[in-house]
């Protein structure tokens, strides 16, 4: 008998039986973002391409918040990959400083190339610039999109560790539950390090009703301003002490880091898939070797049958 066998046997009587299968198939998402218009798309074109040999699932493009205009940067994009790479794609829709008309304008030009998802955002009050009123919430938009554009399907964000202007983690999900019941049909997690967190978050969403699917958001450290980055801007996100080990010890080793925050990833990813994660959704930052190297290394736990269809 192996050492594993003999554990579960000992184990057997004292737990549950585990669930080892789920008919559902979890999927493999990526995000990218349109580059600021004076770069040019030329290397994202190069960077989707090498993406559309993973076969992704779906395909979201981020929007930026007030910077620039979704028209020359979100919709062309999406429209390139929904039509000439025909991968099912997700417009990001940031509606804090937007009108009414702006957003009734963007939903008729991404309907009118074929692009009928939105990831339905408020956006990150920027500090000094003066929201508009028409949007306050992101509940608000999708009550908007549903009555405006009824066949537009609607995802929302999520944060497993609370989004940073709620009080605590018990409104936040109340206000989620609210979100949902406007008309998300699924949700994508803000990125996260600690699987347990996420785990604890799903747990709480079943317990306040939420039943649909959530992609958790998965983002691989790369290096080392990524890194810091990311500690300045996601002060609640927890990192684990393996992952705090991997940024200490190889902040001035760039191959090691990246292949250590690659397997960091990985290593996240197939636990999420053996838990029954409904989709994991890759921040690719917009690097093809990234969502490469993930691919290759997960593909065998993601069993892609279709690209087409519903999410
Ligand atoms: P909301 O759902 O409106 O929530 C914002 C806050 O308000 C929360 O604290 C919530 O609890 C609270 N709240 C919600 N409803 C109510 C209510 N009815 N009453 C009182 N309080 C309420 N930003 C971009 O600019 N561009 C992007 O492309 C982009 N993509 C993203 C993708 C993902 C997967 C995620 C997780 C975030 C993304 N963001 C993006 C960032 C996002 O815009 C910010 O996190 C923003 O601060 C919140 O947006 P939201 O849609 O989650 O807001």
């Amino acid at each position: 008998m192996t050492l594993i066998k003999m554990l579960l046997s000992q184990q057997k009587s004292k737990t549950k039986k585990v669930k080892l299968m789920t008919s559902q198939t979890p999927s493999l998402s990526f995000e990218v973002f349109p580059p600021n218009p004076a770069v040019g798309n030329e290397k994202i074109l190069l960077a989707l391409d090498d993406m559309k040999g993973s076969a992704p699932h779906f395909i979201s493009v981020t929007a930026s918040n007030n910077k620039y205009n979704i028209k020359e940067t979100t919709v062309p994009l999406a429209d390139h990959i929904q039509n000439d790479l025909a991968i099912p794609t997700i417009a990001h829709l940031p509606a804090i400083y937007l009108s009414k008309e702006k957003v009734a304008d963007t939903l008729r030009e991404l309907d009118a190339v074929g692009v009928n998802r939105i990831l339905a955002l408020r956006g990150d009050i920027i500090p000094g610039v003066e929201p508009l009123k028409d949007f306050r919430y992101a509940t608000d938009l999708i009550e908007f999109i549903k009555a405006e554009a009824p066949n537009f399907d609607i995802i929302g964000a999520c944060y497993p560790e609370g989004h940073p202007d709620s009080p605590n983690q018990i409104s936040d999900i109340q206000n989620l539950k609210k979100k949902v019941d406007a008309g998300c049909s699924s949700l994508v997690t803000q990125l996260f390090f600690d699987n347990e967190r996420f785990y604890d978050f799903q747990d709480k969403c079943t317990l306040a009703g939420i039943d649909v699917p959530i992609y958790a958001g998965i983002m691989p450290i790369l290096n080392r301003n990524q890194a810091l980055r990311l500690l300045k801007t996601c002060e609640n996100i927890h990192l684990p002490r393996k992952f705090r080990a991997i940024l200490d010890k190889y902040e001035h080793d760039p191959e090691s880091l990246r292949a250590a925050g690659l397997a960091y990833a990985v290593d996240q990813i197939v636990d999420l898939v053996t838990q029954d994660v409904a989709g994991v959704h890759l921040y690719t930052m917009n690097n093809a070797e990234t969502a490469r190297h993930i691919y290759e290394a997960t593909h065998s736990l993601f069993k892609h049958h279709s690209q087409v269809g519903a999410l």
